[in-house]
């Protein structure tokens, strides 16, 4: 005998039916079976809410509209179908049970109280119709069926709303029933009765339970949880899109994980089939031929990886009792919880401290507050003299548990699992470790369980590494980012980086895509979409929150103050902070210090590698060389690609208003070309350089000569400036052919000396450095304790946008590495 359970999720049309069908005919072809089912995707939820608000009609009017349509059209559709599918019994049925819902609502509302005696019959009613209309199904296509009742069969023990089954009990009744191996036998799930033969169901999801116990109860050869998905997965499939199939699980293992939340299976639904040695599988009922997932007593062997499943269980509230009447006094711990055990709560977990001095437990949080009085009658004395606290409840708790046999005999789990929390700054309120070392649980707030579970899926399982960005301005530096990163996507996923743009915005408009956007489209959605201000800070958090984004990066490629004053409010928001923009890193020094103390506060990055040197390795380079001991003694370097270009084409012979005109044509410099030769941007890299080396200055405290003639003056349009480049070609050329007569060529030259910061015009020899950067190149020189005589040189192109896109993007990825530092 078999025994196959369909959830609601499998039953929730005609088409679904009939494919339930077709699966259970094929089985019993080769075996006699037992089928459980489930009432249709939604029909409990309904039932639910009629309770909820049996006081207000129209709701109740509501409810049972939504359940006589669910039947209504299921019963249509196989008729359909199957045109000998009786349809009029099967809706005078319906109307019934309609009938009997309204009785069952106008009791309670006459009684002004909700027995769960009936709450459990009107939730009952899903599971009833959905066997009546297999059945008919069954009959239609020619299988003649029979109905098991479990009101009959199964003996129901405890909470009506939540019971269980005494399973020894069901068998003697199963042993006096007559099966006979002709039909196909159907059974409600869900469903018993108590004592008194009042109808009692078995919990949300109870399903499952009831095919576990009909297995034990007719020594079924194999019990089938036939679901929507492929089996049970290392961990919600919901939450982590690559979540790994489990083809193996030992009960025990089964047993944790659907006790600590795995929504797979109801929690009960291992012990009666552990007990009478019967394997389980999870199977997929829309892919019958996958493998699914089998259950048994057999145990993972050492080679398997100790960490088989993650789950979590929300909901949950914890309880804490302390107070010097803890200490040493034997029997505390048994009377706080046989207190809570009187009032049929479950614990979910204990911890306790190892003063003796507090116990803290967790229950569910409908259950919390009856916990507390209980606790609060059970310790009147103690507490009203003062020998215990107030009793501590703490709300909208979750359960994040790892589960695997091997664990016991592994080293290191905790450790990874703990350090996976602290990476997405997840405050972790209480440990506690199953006694057969099979589960590790912590219990963190509800609001970041989802975040919990990815970060430990992806720590645990080697899994793909997500980097979410939100970029910020479309210009060159934008534009050409965008273009790598769609020309890399495909790539970086063969190497588990799976990296996603959700968000790009101009001053104008944002668009965003939790899932990431199209980037082969970004131009036209952006062009499309309804101007809403740019970036919004507030928007982008609540997409993180709500989608648990658990790595997102803000890139600026803006040139704007206002965007850089944002920094220190995103990375307090957990946001990592990539940039090229060096406003916020020139600009006050309280904020400059203040973002620093943001990023290690909440463990996030604030990268800005092509603040200078655009795609040059500059910025992290010399933080590696400060952090080993090396300290900077001098420092002197070209900085600006277009200046690099003006003074090389000097050399050549090129006079100063030519070279600049020919930079410009060529797209070398700024729009305005003024931006460059006030040297102001210079300066900027210069400052960043020295404070990265420890030397606090402000923009004004740098000594800046202009690349242009002393007495110039820079002011008005820039086509008048233009038309006025050529009086400067005096002023240089002498300068030029004094320089050439010394064997020396002009350079634009940042310079960090005994603590103070220049930026000039110098005439260099072959001997330096900077002699032969030109044409655009950039070159920095540092002198250091380590370097010296001879200087560290970086040198390559330090400016173009697809330069400085790949800089940003190298940022970008040094993200990653906030897995290495905890
Ligand atoms: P049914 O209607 O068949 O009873 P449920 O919705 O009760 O189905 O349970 C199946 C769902 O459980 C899956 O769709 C999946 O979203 C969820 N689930 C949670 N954790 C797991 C897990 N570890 N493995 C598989 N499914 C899981
Ligand atoms: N129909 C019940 C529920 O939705 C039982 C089940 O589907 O397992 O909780
Ligand atoms: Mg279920």
């Amino acid at each position: 005998m078999r025994v196959l359970k369909f959830g609601g999720s499998s039953l929730a049309d005609a088409e679904r039916f009939n494919q339930v069908a077709d699966i259970v005919l094929n089985t019993y072809r080769q075996d006699p079976v037992a089928v459980v089912l489930s009432a249709p995707a939604g029909i409990t939820n309904q039932l639910v809410a009629l309770i909820e608000q049996v006081d207000d009609d129209a709701a109740v009017q509501n409810s049972l509209s939504a359940f006589k349509k669910i039947f209504i059209q299921l019963f249509e559709g196989l008729h359909q179908f199957y045109p000998s599918f009786a349809l009029s019994p099967m809706q005078q049925q319906l109307a019934d049970k309609i009938q009997q819902l309204k009785q069952f609502c106008h009791g309670m509302q006459m009684l002004k109280c909700r027995p769960q005696t009936t709450q459990a019959a009107v939730l009952a009613s899903g599971e009833e119709l959905s066997v009546a209309c297999m059945k008919a199904l069954l009959q239609a296509r020619e299988r003649p069926a029979e109905i098991l009742d479990p009101r009959l069969l199964f003996a129901g023990e405890g909470e009506p709303l939540n019971a269980s089954v005494n399973i020894a009990l069901s068998r003697e009744r199963f042993a006096c029933q007559n099966i006979d191996e002709k039909y196909v036998y159907l059974m409600p799930g869900f469903t018993a009765s108590d004592a008194q033969g009042n109808t009692v169901v078995l919990g949300r999801n109870g399903s499952d339970y009831s095919a576990a116990v009909l297995s034990a109860c007719m020594d079924a050869d194999c019990c089938e949880i036939w679901t929507d998905v492929d089996g049970v997965y290392n961990c919600d499939p919901r939450l982590v899109s690559d979540a790994k199939l489990l083809s193996h699980l030992s009960y025990a293992e089964a047993m944790e994980l659907s006790y600590f939340g795995a929504k797979v299976l109801h929690p009960r639904t291992i012990a009666p089939i552990a007990q009478y040695h019967i394997p389980c599988l999870i199977k997929n009922t829309f892919k019958p031929q996958h493998q699914g997932t089998l259950i048994d007593a057999h145990q993972a062997d050492q080679s398997v990886q100790a960490v088989k499943a993650l789950s979590s269980l929300s909901n949950l509230t914890m309880l804490t009792v302390s107070g010097p009447g803890m200490k040493g006094i034997a029997g505390m711990s048994g009377r706080v919880f046989s207190c809570i055990a009187q009032q049929k709560i479950s614990v979910v977990l204990i911890t306790q401290s190892s003063s003796e001095y507090s116990i803290s437990f967790c229950v569910h949080s409908v259950d919390a507050e009856h916990a507390v009085q209980a606790l609060r009658s059970e310790f009147y004395l103690e507490l009203k003299n003062q020998l215990l606290e107030p009793v501590e409840q703490v709300d909208h708790l979750a359960i994040i548990s790892l589960i695997g046999d091997q664990m016991r005999s592994s080293k290191g789990v905790a450790a990874r699992f703990f350090t996976a929390l602290a990476q997405v700054s997840i405050n972790i309120v209480a440990i506690a470790q199953g006694s057969s070392e099979r589960s590790i649980s912590a219990v963190i707030s509800e609001a970041k369980s989802e975040e919990a579970i990815r970060a430990c899926h992806q720590n645990l399982f080697n899994s793909r590494s997500y980097i979410d960005l939100f970029v910020i301005g479309c210009g060159g530096v934008g534009r050409a980012l965008l273009e790598q990163i769609y020309a890399q996507q495909t790539h970086l996923l063969t190497q588990q980086i799976g990296l996603r743009v959700c968000g790009i915005s101009n001053s104008k408009t944002m668009i965003t895509n939790p899932e990431g956007i199209d980037l082969s489209q970004w131009r036209q959605l952006l062009s499309q979409s309804v101007p809403n201000g740019g970036f919004s800070l507030a928007e982008v958090s609540e997409m993180v929150r709500a989608h648990h984004l658990i790595n997102p990066v803000i890139v600026d490629c803006t040139s704007s103050e206002d965007v850089a004053a944002l920094y220190s409010e995103l990375l307090g928001n957990g946001f990592h902070v990539v940039t090229a923009n060096k406003k916020a890193n020139t600009g006050d020094i309280h904020y400059y210090r203040l973002l620093r103390q943001q990023a290690l506060k909440h463990r996030r990055k604030f990268l800005y590698d092509t603040n200078v040197g655009a795609g040059l390795p500059v910025v992290e380079n010399l933080q590696n060389l400060l952090k080993a001991g090396d300290q900077l003694q001098r420092f002197t370097g070209v900085l600006s690609g277009s200046l690099s270009y003006i003074f090389g084409k000097l050399d050549e012979g090129m006079s100063f208003s030519q070279a600049t005109r020919l930079a410009l044509e060529n797209g070398f410099t700024e729009p305005d070309p003024r931006d460059d030769l006030s040297g102001t941007d210079v300066a900027r890299k210069l400052l960043i350089l020295a404070r990265e080396s420890g030397i606090m200055q402000d923009l004004d405290d740098i000594e800046v000569q202009p690349a242009i003639a002393p007495d110039f003056d820079m002011s008005g349009s820039k086509e008048d400036f233009l038309a006025r480049l050529e009086q400067n070609d005096d002023y240089f050329n002498q300068w030029i052919e004094q320089a050439k007569h010394e064997q020396k060529v002009l350079r634009y030259v940042g310079e960090i000396n005994e603590g103070k910061c220049r930026v000039s015009i110098q005439a260099v020899d072959v001997s330096n450095p900077l002699y032969r950067v030109k044409d655009g190149e950039n070159a920095l020189a540092f002198y250091s304790r380590y370097y010296q005589p001879l200087p560290l040189v970086l040198r390559g192109y330090g400016a173009g946008s697809a330069v400085t896109a790949a800089g940003v993007f190298a940022d970008i990825l040094r993200t990653l590495n906030w897995k290495q530092e905890i």
